[in-house]
């Protein structure tokens, strides 16, 4: 899951950013309204963080002006204070949730979790077979164990679960996966999936490649009961 955090003051930006990247986000700042605005009209993201208060184009006109683009892609309002007039007018122009400064970080995480769902329309918690991929924990377990996996091959998994039964392109899982400050090796995609594959084998869970088009998780049967 790729976030575009729109931020301008750097020291909330820089501690936000840590903490999505730790748990497994890809993140992409930027400090102005039109920096967003550009960024968001390359439709690479899948949920935005958008300050109101920023230099040049405010906040709010840049959830317009994606509204008018007609993305649905999920919106949180950041305020520097909670003005009702702000917190209306957001909703209003199609925000999907918004925190009033200041803010704990666990509270953000929770509303970026809720709203990713919603746009996913999955449960908290992804089963599959015999394993279960909690989105809030961010952890994966089979039959209840722990399976320990790097963040990036948390989000690899993610992004393959989210969309089981379907093939997800190579160019999908590098968007999704990296940020622009990302390097992204040549092969870079090849050898999370090697790397993930093994670490599910053991667990009935298979990863198959579709030669020129991208990988694919079948979809599991439910266990009866
Ligand atoms: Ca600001």
């Amino acid at each position: 899951m790729r976030i575009l955090l729109v931020e301008d003051d750097k020291v909330l930006a820089d501690a936000l950013t840590r903490a999505l990247v730790q748990s497994a986000y890809a993140v992409d700042v930027v400090a102005t309204g039109e920096q967003a605005d550009q960024a968001l009209a390359a439709q690479v993201h899948d949920l935005a963080i958008l300050d109101i208060g920023l230099p040049g184009m405010t906040g709010l006109e840049v959830l317009k002006r994606l509204r008018a683009r007609r993305s649905v892609m999920p919106v949180l309002m950041l305020t520097a204070f909670d003005t009702l007039a702000d917190r209306v007018r957001g909703l209003d122009l199609g925000a999907d949730d918004y925190l009033a400064k200041p803010f704990d970080l666990p509270e953000l995480e929770a509303r970026v979790r809720a709203l990713l769902r919603r746009g996913a329309q999955t449960t908290p918690v992804i089963e599959h077979g015999a394993l279960t991929f909690d989105t809030v924990a961010r952890r994966v377990f089979h039959a209840g164990k722990p399976v320990e996996l790097s963040a990036r091959e948390l989000a690899l998994l993610e992004l393959l679960l989210l969309r089981e039964g379907r093939v997800v392109s190579k160019e999908h899982i590098v968007n999704h996966l990296y940020g622009w400050n990302d390097e992204v090796g040549a092969n870079a995609i090849e050898v999370y999936v090697y790397r993930l594959r093994k670490k599910l084998e053991p667990y009935g869970c298979e990863i198959r490649t579709i030669r020129g088009m991208g990988y694919l998780v079948e979809r599991s049967h439910a266990p009866a009961g």
